[in-house]
């Protein structure tokens, strides 16, 4: 009694002082047992079998043995080598469909992400959830839908940067810090984001003056639309820093990966009391709030009687780091009825030509399009759908990351491909999706933005090939007030005399919608960061930028 006693304490100390050094410092060392409660992988066969109360644990895409909790899957961000956090288990949405369906959003969320986040407690989960979900956005349903071209257009852009990132951006900074209190963690959070438009300022907004923590946000000085970089360079808040690199996306994107797995930056970070976490979609703490508003999508189309509970959807997702769309089949995994998720992508396809053929190929031009944001040719959160169904087998994955790297390409097995048949994927071309932003706004006097129109694009390709009416869900990625000059080039022509805020005002009156409190914020905002560096000098940026 007396010895036990005594282990548990030991491990309790052990594991605290662990997690500082780990999150820190990047050692090898891998933490499996959190502070007061048993290891799982102790519980019987009996209690596995039938407990989905069981701790949900996150472990490496690339090692098995690196396995953590929620929360410190949340403050690590990346797992080391590249690896990026799955969790152990999807446990059942047992509550019922109907009875969400009368629930806000903000009830609908705690139902999901408090069984992913198992760590958190109940009044942790509840203060991160009030605390992101509130008047921020612009409507009290959150993610409301509207129905058009014969589909229902999930909006994720009412927050407060008005893009998707929103959805999940406004809740990491409480999950992160509450992630820190719990885990003794003493370090100032470093964020480091690379972003293809977004992201970028999303993070900023969620980040800005939260205590204990500083952002430093790098982004293709040429790659990002005039909005998305003036959003960005006028971002306030003493703990933000913004660098746009001579580079493209993937350069960015590579260079911050690269900086994590940095162990002598890390050494240096540590000792002057500072540690990174990442902000982009491959924490975990992302994914888990994405998945909350396909639920609460489902709920809404039986709430208006759209379908009935238990009624199967497709969903539409226009796809750039695949975050999104695997929020959505992490959904399912979780007892969404979701039949398929369609995929769709900008010219840059390099997904749509990974679900034909099996071969992931990023040896190919990047090209710049009017939908910035999926200008993507590595989509890093597509490792984690390569692990399963590679049957999560972390050396395989390691085999097929190590080719990606190095060579560029991978090809999976027959045996993996056939667990792709839910995906399908299709893409756009530029004047496709102009022409799908002018016949909707035509058509339903709806006007939606070039991301959202490469999905609408895809959707009405998918139909016509399959002839599949099941009731869809297209994901509305952006407000078109963030792609303007675009959006308006595709509605009617003759307008490169004017300027863009001339171009907001002319799509206000020509769509009745009015213009987002983001967007009036920086028609005057003075420029507070103008940082521009080469993509080889990320790093040294860094280590000016933090004083090491
Ligand atoms: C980030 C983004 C996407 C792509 O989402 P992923 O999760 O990276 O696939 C699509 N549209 C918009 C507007 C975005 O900001």
């Amino acid at each position: 009694m007396k010895s036990s006693a005594a282990k548990v304490k030991n491990d309790v100390s052990e594991t605290v002082s662990n997690v500082k050094k780990e999150v820190a410092v990047v050692t090898t060392t891998h933490y499996n047992k959190k502070p007061g409660k048993s290891d799982p992988a102790m519980l019987n066969d009996q209690q596995k079998g039938k407990n989905d109360n069981m701790e949900v644990m996150y472990s490496s895409t690339r090692n098995k043995d690196e396995v953590v909790t929620a929360s410190q899957a949340i403050l690590k961000g990346l797992a080391e080598n590249g690896g990026l956090f799955v969790p152990d288990h999807i446990p059942a949405l047992d509550v019922d469909l109907t009875e969400m369906s009368r629930m806000s959003y903000r009830d609908v969320a705690y139902e999901v992400m408090s069984r992913m986040l198992t760590d958190f407690t109940e009044e942790e989960l509840k203060n991160c959830i009030e605390s992101a979900y509130d008047s921020k956005f612009d409507t009290p349903e959150i993610a409301p839908l509207t129905k058009a071209n014969g589909a229902s257009y999930l909006e994720l852009f009412h927050g407060s940067t008005i893009a998707f990132k929103d959805m999940a951006l406004s809740i990491l900074p409480y999950l992160l810090t509450t992630a820190a209190k719990k885990n003794h963690v003493k370090n100032d959070i470093v964020i480091l984001t690379a972003t293809s438009g977004d992201t970028g300022k999303a993070a900023l907004a969620g980040f800005a003056d939260v205590p204990g923590t500083k952002i430093i946000v790098f982004y293709p000085k040429n790659g990002v639309s005039p909005i998305q970089e003036k959003q960005m360079v006028t971002q306030k808040g003493a703990n933000t820093s913004v660098v746009g690199i001579i580079g493209n996306f993937d350069d960015a994107q590579t260079g911050v990966k690269n900086m994590f797995n940095d162990a002598k930056l890390a050494e240096d970070m540590d000792a002057a009391g500072m540690q990174f976490s990442s902000a982009n979609s491959i924490n975990i703490g992302r994914l888990v709030p994405q998945m909350v508003y396909y639920v609460y999508a489902y709920t809404r189309l039986i709430a208006d009687g759209t379908i009935t509970a238990g009624d199967k959807i497709n969903v539409v997702v226009p796809t750039g780091n695949f975050g999104n769309i695997l929020a959505a089949y992490y959904a399912k995994e979780m007892g969404l009825p979701i039949a398929k998720f369609i995929c769709a992508s900008n010219e840059n396809k390099v997904l749509f030509d990974f679900f034909r053929t099996g071969e992931y190929d990023r040896n190919r031009e990047f090209i710049l399009t009017s939908s910035p944001s999926m200008d993507i040719l590595i989509s890093s959160n597509l490792e984690r759908l390569i692990y399963k169904i590679a049957g999560n087998d972390a050396e395989q994955n390691r085999i097929f990351m190590k080719e990606l790297s190095e060579q560029g390409t991978y090809s999976i097995t027959p045996e993996m491909k056939e667990k792709l048949s839910e995906f399908y994927g299709g893409y756009a071309t530029e004047e496709e999706t102009a022409a799908t932003i002018r016949k909707i706004y035509e058509k339903d006097n709806y006007v939606i933005d070039t991301h959202t129109a490469v999905a609408a694009t895809v959707y009405d390709k998918y139909v016509a090939e399959t002839n599949d009416l099941t009731v869809t869900v297209i994901a509305s990625t952006a407000s078109p007030y963030k792609f303007t000059r675009s959006v308006m080039n595709a509605i009617d022509s003759a307008n490169d005399e004017k300027t863009d805020f001339e171009l907001i005002d002319a799509l206000q009156e020509l769509s009745g919608v009015k213009i987002p409190q983001a967007i009036e914020d920086i028609r005057s905002a003075p420029v507070l960061h103008d940082t521009v560096c080469d993509k080889s000098e990320m790093e040294k940026t860094v280590r000016d930028i933090l004083h090491l």
